[in-house]
């Protein structure tokens, strides 16, 4: 039995001995498998959240790349226009000539009909040949206190003169602004009427009325950018106020219309009363140049 248990004992033993190695090696197997499915866990984990991350970055890039083509178009087509919209300007600003008087000028029987280049509107030329519609309507202010009323644009720069005017003791009285298209109708009718019976045929009364008064749509009074200044008994060259106007009109975008020298160009008597708004630049130009606006414009 000794012998037995001796024999028999170390087996035992040895079993347990295994056992208890394969017991442990379990464990560190285990503890292994613990550690790896961890860090397999681990590594899932921060790989959901990087891929939560692209997601939502893909999501913020859907919703920015879906914005940013929409800024970009956006951009594009806010910058574009700009460009295009700052182009002609550049242009016009290098070519003071350009208007939209690219059409050939007609005649007082049959005129070319304009329409106001919204850049270029203080550019625009009224004559005989170039009319503005009977439909014409501009935003009209009054000036300076008087009845008389110019076009809202016009309005605040004839103001700056007169106020400057007024500053050195000179008083630029409003004394004629716009004109309604059925007045200027009616002023040009009555103007004919006078030459035909003067005995000229109905033709000449025309041609004749049109230097003094414009046929309707041809004046500038209908467009509301010229003022007639002043109503005194005296010949209006010789007031303090023509003076003024001479030095320093340009300065506020004013021009004496129509000179003594260049009636065969504007088919329009000599008015030093008549005073019309082209803008600084222009009226500078003008000024400095004696040319008058069909000359600077190129349709003389
Ligand atoms: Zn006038």
């Amino acid at each position: 039995m000794i012998e037995m248990n001796k024999n028999t004992s170390p087996d035992k033993k040895s079993l347990k001995a295994r056992e208890s190695n394969a017991a442990k090696f379990l464990c560190v197997v285990l503890a292994l498998i613990t550690v790896f499915v961890s860090i397999v866990c681990v590594a899932v984990h921060s790989n959901n959240k990087k891929l939560i991350a692209a997601q939502t970055s893909a999501a913020g890039g859907d919703t920015v790349p879906s914005a940013k083509p929409v800024d970009a178009t956006q951009n594009n087509n806010s910058v574009k226009p700009v460009e295009k919209t700052t182009e002609p300007v550049s242009v016009t600003e290098t070519q003071p000539p350009v208007t939209h008087n690219t059409a050939q000028p007609g005649t007082i029987e049959n005129p070319t009909i304009i329409t106001i280049d919204e850049e270029n509107w203080h550019l625009t030329l009224v004559n005989s040949g170039y009319r503005i519609p009977d439909t014409y309507s501009p935003d009209l202010v009054y000036v300076c206190g008087s009845g008389e009323r110019l076009d809202r644009k016009v309005a605040e720069h004839y103001e700056e003169m007169y106020n400057a005017a007024l500053k050195d003791g000179v008083t630029l009285t409003p004394c004629s602004g716009y004109r309604s298209y059925e007045t200027q109708e009616r002023n040009y009718n009555r103007k004919i009427e006078f030459y035909q019976g003067q005995g000229y045929s109905y033709e000449e009364a025309k041609v004749k009325a049109a230097t003094i008064i414009m046929p309707p749509g041809s004046s500038e009074h209908n467009l509301g950018y010229a003022m007639d200044i002043v109503c005194v008994d005296e010949w209006f060259e010789d007031t303090a106020e023509f003076k003024w106007l001479q030095e320093n009109a340009a300065d506020y975008g004013f021009i004496m219309r129509y000179p003594e020298d260049k009636q065969d160009i504007t088919k329009v008597i000599y008015e030093p009363w008549h005073w019309r708004y082209v803008g600084v630049e222009a009226a500078k130009e003008l000024k400095d140049s004696g040319l008058v606006l069909e000359e600077y414009l190129g349709v003389a």
